[in-house]
């Protein structure tokens, strides 16, 4: 057994931390798509590094993680800036103002959240212009789906109603791409009506847009029960990063 120098990239502690967490979250996915009879066709995952430093993104690299999700602009474009070298795959996964489309236009390849005809048009045009300036392909778009038993939208959100309508918005585009749908749980409920729910939306989508499957719908506290509900997409941040630092 040969030992590996301490200045090896990656042999922080933090790395080391990250690995380990990485490693848990990695197995429970193994494990729920495996019992949901999936182990041939896992979710992929996406880590939610908000609040968390560019640097962590770079250690979670050499983890082999190639996909990353922020859910504010600023943010985001910062990292996507400092991060170029890596060629990561961002997503996009907050609630994002139409005036913020031009800049999530220049970074971000999918765009989780999109839950109203404002913004769809706001970035068609955004994303249109940055495939002519600079060459980027389609943005992919989830509509996210409210879940809310009242029908509120607390957590975000399009009505399931108001999904045939967006989706024949982005497809009528040249410039986007309509990869599914996405949810976040409702808090203080169990999570598996929510994405029983989600799953029945998902299907009446894919039956009329045969492309889009995506389901990206699983945190750190649901993703086993996303996963039964044929989750596509995790969306996996305080389990593998640790507790958000405190933002004021
Ligand atoms: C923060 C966030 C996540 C990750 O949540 P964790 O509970 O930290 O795993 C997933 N999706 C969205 C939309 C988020 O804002």
């Amino acid at each position: 057994m040969t030992e590996q120098p301490d200045n090896t990239p990656g042999s922080d502690p933090r790395s080391t931390e990250l690995a380990e967490r990485l490693a848990k979250v990695r197995k429970r996915i193994a494990v729920a798509a495996e019992s949901a009879g999936r182990g041939d066709h896992p979710p992929s995952l996406i880590v939610v590094t908000k609040f968390h430093p560019a640097e962590d993104i770079r250690r979670l690299a050499v983890l082999g993680i190639t996909d990353v999700g922020e859910n504010r602009d600023q943010e985001a474009a910062a990292k996507a800036l400092e991060l170029a070298d890596l060629n990561l795959t961002w997503h996009f996964v907050g609630q994002l103002q139409t005036k913020k489309a031009k800049s999530v236009a220049r970074y971000a390849a999918a765009v989780h959240s999109v839950d109203r005809p404002q913004l769809v048009d706001a970035l068609a045009k955004s994303v249109r212009n940055e495939m002519e300036a600079s060459g980027r392909s389609r943005l992919d778009c989830f509509i996210q789906v409210s879940l809310e038993d009242d029908g509120g939208t607390h957590r975000g959100g399009a009505a399931p109603g108001d999904v045939p309508i967006l989706a024949e918005q982005i497809t009528g585009t040249d410039s986007l791409n309509l990869a599914g749908v996405m949810a976040v749980a409702p808090l203080g409920a169990p999570p598996e009506p929510a994405f029983e729910k989600l799953a029945g939306v998902s299907a009446r989508l894919a039956a009329a847009y045969p492309g889009a499957t995506g389901i990206s719908a699983g945190m750190s506290q649901d993703l086993e029960a996303a996963i039964r509900f044929g989750a596509t997409h995790l969306r996996i941040g305080s389990d593998i990063l640790g507790s958000r630092p405190a933002v004021g």
